[in-house]
């Protein structure tokens, strides 16, 4: 049998976390076995729906990486995919019920159907709801419809139970005496109404071949009704699978109160794609119980739906920071900064276009803070003393109290120009990277950098501050507030060779005028 999954969003919202997950799961059963992931769009409920929402959902599971091989905008063998373009294939569904007596029109007005409710409020056992027409003859309910009574049309459910094996939860029984004759077609709209989300999710499942369903554990209830359509439109259902509930804090269903809840919100955050994929990966699956870390190729080659767990998965918001850092120590530099720059330009530090035009440079410069950061989103803050104005970086008052500490600043500040100038855009064999990683170490820096290698500058530096007599901190504290306005941060050879010979030496002439005063 080959394998057809889908994932069915109603177009009302974002990518909520849940959705996400249940996505990725249906997606790595497909693709680790060779089979079909379906985008199949429930627009059913016109007063909820959009087209942004539509748009911002087909983003959000794109942004992880989770294409789908037939969908509204791909096409594919079994469209339409938008739901609202099938309904005549529902109304024809609904009309081959109504012969074969397996739905009836019920003719029952809403003041009856809420005396009924409120009956059952009173009652100690809830009854299910059978209608009142279920077996009103059938020549006498097709001519109250043709006069134009209304009608809603419901599930005829017979005594009995329902037993179904879920590929999570194992054997499922679900008493028919829990289960409402449910309405298929609504009511409201004019005779007929507009159909419902159980009956139109079973036509369609079936219309596009679908072999297992994968979702929520809240569809749970759903499914025994789902269950009996199928045997009633004589058909196979597929199997089932339901994914445990995402719990947020005090062990509730993950909502707004627990932070972000939408994938949106993590892109927006500087998370990785492929670490938010690897989080939800593991809300209710593992991988062999000991890595935590893994790649999307080893997820679709090892997850089978049978191997998720029943019980609720806990959102650890500490570990989800965690493997975020993790992606971005793993990553390359050149993706890494390929994925900050967005963020950088965002900050309003400086332009798409003259990132790309020092790509050399920025790619020092990501790799400078590979280590430290754990989101793209915390670039622009460590970085932006380098593209501040030289005569204006900003000090931070930790950084300022440091360098004036020091009596000799001014004397230190002019020496260290003069040395730094007696390089004087040598552009030599040393103007390295500022990093060693990745391949980085070694490309010219291109921006003004025109100073021997970090490690080199270091040398020499320290052979000049000896034979001043000059200890680190009367060095480094009034240098590191002049070329960055920062207490602490990067390596100060690296940050010059960053910045160039002429923008480290405009800095220490600024910095001689501004820490002049006391
Ligand atoms: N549109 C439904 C939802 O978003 C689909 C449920 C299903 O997968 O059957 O919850």
């Amino acid at each position: 049998m080959s394998i057809r999954v889908r994932i069915a969003p109603s177009p009302t919202g974002t990518v909520h976390l849940g959705l996400a997950r249940t996505a990725l799961f249906n997606w790595a059963f497909a693709r680790g076995s060779g089979g079909s992931f379906i985008l199949r769009v429930e627009d059913t409920d016109k007063s909820r729906n959009s087209a942004e929402s539509q748009a911002a959902i087909m983003d959000g599971l794109a942004w992880l990486g989770l294409d789908w091989d037939e969908g509204p905008d791909v096409g594919g063998p079994c469209g339409p995919y938008l739901q609202s373009e099938r309904l005549a294939s529902h109304l024809e569904a609904a009309e081959r019920l109504l012969a074969s007596g397996h739905v009836y029109r019920d003719f029952s007005t809403a003041d009856e159907l809420d005396a009924w409710r409120a009956e059952q409020e009173g009652a100690k056992q809830r009854r299910a709801y059978r209608g009142r027409d279920r077996d009103l003859a059938p020549e006498i309910s097709a001519a109250r419809a043709a006069a134009g009574e209304e009608f809603a049309v419901r599930f005829r459910i017979d005594e009995g139970q329902s037993t179904f094996t879920d590929m999570v939860r194992g054997t499922v029984t679900i008493p028919h005496a829990e289960i409402d004759d449910w309405v298929i077609l609504r009511r409201s709209g004019g005779p007929g109404g507009g159909p419902t989300y159980n009956f139109v999710v079973v036509c369609d499942d079936l219309a596009m071949g679908i072999s297992h369903v994968l979702r929520g554990e809240e569809h749970l209830v759903n499914t025994p009704k789902q269950l009996l359509l199928y045997e009633a439109l004589d058909s196979a259902p597929p199997l089932f699978g339901h994914l445990p509930l995402m719990l947020g804090s005090g062990g509730k269903k993950l909502s707004k109160r627990d932070g972000h809840t939408s994938v949106g919100d993590y892109r927006d955050l500087g998370y990785p794609p492929e670490a938010v994929v690897n989080f939800l990966a593991l809300q209710g699956w593992a991988l062999d119980g000991e890595r935590e870390v893994f790649s999307v190729a080893e997820l679709q080659a090892a997850f089978d739906p049978r191997a998720v767990s029943k019980a609720g998965a806990v959102f650890d918001q500490d570990k989800f920071m965690w493997l975020a850092g993790e992606y971005i120590r793993a990553a390359s530099v050149a993706e890494l900064a390929q994925r900050c720059a967005p963020f950088v330009v965002a900050a309003g530090l400086t332009t798409a276009d003259d990132l790309a035009s020092r790509a050399d440079w920025w790619r020092a410069v990501v790799a400078q803070e590979q280590e430290r950061i754990r989101l793209y989103s915390e670039i622009p803050e460590r970085v932006a003393y380098l593209f501040a104005d030289d005569e204006a970086v900003p000090y931070a008052p930790k950084a300022e109290k440091n360098a004036r500490r020091h009596e000799s600043r001014l004397d230190t500040l002019a020496a260290f120009a003069d040395f730094i100038a007696s390089f004087g855009g040598a552009g030599g064999a040393g103007v390295a990277g500022a990093a060693g990683a990745d391949g980085v170490g070694g490309a010219a820096v291109a921006g003004g950098a025109d100073l021997p290698a970090p490690a080199e500058l270091s040398d020499a530096t320290k052979a000049w501050m000896a034979e001043r007599e000059l200890p680190f901190p009367a060095f480094g504290q009034p240098v590191r507030c002049a070329l960055t306005g920062l207490p602490g941060g990067p390596d100060l050879f690296e940050t010059m060779v960053l910045l160039g010979s002429q923008k480290t030496l405009a800095r220490l002439a600024a910095a001689g005028a501004r820490l002049s005063t006391d």
